[in-house]
């Protein structure tokens, strides 16, 4: 028998974009084939499911890990090719027989030029498998294994049992661009993954406050960023340095403000960033009331600060633990369980207002001498970094 294995790639929620769906379809396929890079292998697109062929058996898993992550995919499965015949139909679906147990065989026939319909050819294939292995049954409500058979018009059929989740959502890059206010603990990176799950293209700015800060903390911000890029595809990180803006708080500034007024210097700054890099948004990884800022009087005194571009919150209502789960999935967890501390740690106040009046923030802000030169000079020796796809 001529067979072969091949991933097919059923692709999900966009199906329903009606006439986006072209522009939705080619970015999805773009960044299916970007995760594939450094893989040689053989994309067949059809109707509305895509096929990876004549790819060198050694690298499925590694081609599944990385398929699996691409958003805008359903589901996958490892599929036997075969040119349509009721032998190799026989011999395909034999190879997914399972050694005992109930099972189904569950037929769709595009090829119209057989003389068997759909339920006549899982009969026939059911029969053929039972009369191979004594300890088969079927169980068309309930199996405990589903063989499916697609018979296509081209003269081939296509023969598995597994189907593999992918991870849903909406192709990046057809959302736009977000600009995600990336820090080394473990809400931002998932709060990226998030928007990068409907569809955007992240972009991320991170704040230092080198020397009190380590350098390892950079590094982890970076390393975080690489893990999200198996998701969202290329990153441009932007490190800004933010020693003498927290400094100036400190000195200037009410103590039980510093951290309020930190919050809206960072969002201002980020959005003439993300303005620049033409984003569309803001993402931060906030979550109601998990600390002293995340208060609803806190998150309106720092959104305050933005001017035009919406802030998304996609953690706003999530658990510590939900979000815990989702940075494991991601491989987030375990760079974000690393000491090393950002900014927000630097100059710390002992009780942070968990109400700020917003008028009270503005005035303190003001006491800062040179603030929008501050801003400014920020903002000019901003270190961009591009954090490409790691494989
Ligand atoms: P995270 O786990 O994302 O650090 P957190 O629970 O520590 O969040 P905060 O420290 O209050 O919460 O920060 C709230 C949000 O502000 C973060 O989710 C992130 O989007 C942004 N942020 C905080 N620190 C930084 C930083 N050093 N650089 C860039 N963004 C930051
Ligand atoms: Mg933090």
């Amino acid at each position: 028998m001529e067979k072969k294995k091949v991933i097919l790639l059923r692709y999900g929620e966009i199906f329903l974009k009606g006439k986006n769906r072209n522009l939705f379809e080619k970015r999805l396929i773009e960044n299916i084939k970007k995760s594939l890079s450094g893989i040689d292998y053989k994309f067949i697109r059809t109707l509305n499911r895509y096929y990876i062929e004549d790819f060198d058996e050694n690298l499925q898993a590694e081609i599944i890990d990385r398929v699996t992550k691409v958003f805008g995919l359903h589901s996958l499965s490892v599929v036997l090719k075969v040119p349509t015949s009721y032998q190799n139909l026989m011999d395909a679906t034999a190879e997914y027989m399972p050694v005992s147990g109930s099972f189904r065989i569950s037929t769709k026939r595009a090829d119209k030029s057989l003389d068997k319909n759909s339920m006549q050819i899982s009969a026939m294939l059911g029969g053929y498998l039972l009369s191979k292995n004594d300890r088969l049954r079927v169980d068309l409500y309930n199996p405990n294994r589903e063989i499916f058979v697609d018979i296509r018009e081209n003269g081939y059929s296509y023969v598995f049992s597994d189907k593999i989740e992918c991870a849903q959502g909406m192709p990046v890059g057809t959302a736009g661009r977000g600009m995600l206010l990336l820090s080394g603990g473990f809400d931002s990176p998932v709060a990226g993954y998030r928007m990068a799950r409907r569809g955007m293209q992240i972009f991320a700015v991170h704040y230092h406050s080198y020397p009190h800060t380590s350098e390892l903390a950079q590094q982890k911000v970076i390393d975080i960023a690489g893990k999200l890029t198996a998701y969202c595809g290329d990153i441009k990180l932007f490190i800004v340095k933010f020693t003498d803006i927290q400094q100036a708080i400190h000195e200037f500034c009410r103590e039980d403000y510093m951290i309020t007024i930190m919050r809206r210097i960072m969002v201002e700054i980020a959005e003439k960033l993300a303005k620049t890099h033409k984003c569309g948004a803001l993402i931060t990884g906030e979550s109601l009331a998990q600390v002293a800022s995340q208060t609803t009087k806190s998150i309106t005194v720092t959104n305050e600060a933005v001017k035009d571009l919406p802030v998304f919150r996609p953690l706003i209502g999530m658990d510590k633990y939900e979000i815990m789960d989702t940075a494991e999935k991601i491989d987030t967890y375990r760079i974000s369980e690393l000491p090393y501390e950002d900014c927000c740690t630097v100059f710390l106040p002992k009780n942070p207002v968990i109400k700020p009046d917003l008028e009270i923030a503005k005035k303190e802000q003001q006491k800062i001498k040179n603030l929008e030169k501050m801003i400014e000079d920020a903002i000019e020796s901003v270190e961009e970094k591009v954090i490409e796809t790691a494989f």
